[in-house]
């Protein structure tokens, strides 16, 4: 690796390792959950990751290691997950594949996970999902089921991951986002995180109507 290279490296491991940071930092990776990746080159595929069992809350751009297109190191130990987060990188073309293991992100996905998906529509925050224009537009964020056998869940998700909305649910495990880098894989985290949190505590408020019904009054405003 040249001098260059090197500098390019180091300067994408500490742009995914502050991402790492500010996601821990929020309650979404506690327990050495979650898992994060940065794609150091495409062809063949080789990606920088966190280790497996480390706290994220700790990581450093020097305690990443480089994951190659078989899903080995010799840098480290390499997470079960890193099968997903290759097949994301092949699938989509993104450049950086985060996932967080969010408490609203894991309810929502057990309490929507029949359906197969959960609706975000009306709200602002969608347009920081790259290509959304409109808080009318509805995205439909996968729920599908989880699994320990890595390889084989990622080979199930590969066909419809090109058409979904920069990320899904695992159910009972939590949310993959991705992006064409860092900077805009740690934006919809942190947009599907936040769309996420608003669903939740929305349905713990009853609609207008059903106040009506309720207390035999119209309600205000
Ligand atoms: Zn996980």
């Amino acid at each position: 690796m040249g001098k260059t290279l090197e500098r390019e490296g180091m300067a994408l491991r500490q742009e995914l390792t502050a991402a790492i940071a500010a996601l821990y930092a929020r309650g979404y990776a506690l327990g050495t959950g979650g898992n994060f990746s940065a794609v150091a080159d495409r062809e063949p595929l080789r990606l920088w990751m966190a280790p497996s069992g480390v706290d994220k809350g700790t990581v450093t751009a020097e305690d990443l290691i480089l994951v190659d297109e078989d899903g080995h190191s010799t840098m480290g130990k390499v997470s079960a997950e890193a099968s997903l987060h290759r097949a994301i990188a092949l699938a989509t073309g993104a450049g950086a594949v985060l996932h967080t293991h969010s408490v609203l992100g894991t309810v929502l996905s057990m309490a929507h996970g029949s359906a197969g998906y959960i609706r975000l529509q009306g709200y602002e925050m969608l347009k920081g999902l790259a290509g959304i224009t409109t808080h009318t537009a509805a995205v439909d964020l996968p729920i599908w089921p989880n699994s320990q056998d890595m390889e084989g869940l990622a080979a199930r998700v590969t066909p419809h991951l090109a058409t979904a909305p920069w990320g899904f649910l695992l159910a009972g495990h939590g949310l993959y986002a991705w992006g064409r880098n860092v900077f805009e894989a740690r934006r919809h985290v942190e947009v599907l995180e936040f769309l996420l949190a608003v669903r939740y505590h929305a349905q713990g408020y009853p609609s207008p109507s059903a106040e009506v019904t309720a207390t035999g009054r119209e309600a205000d405003g």
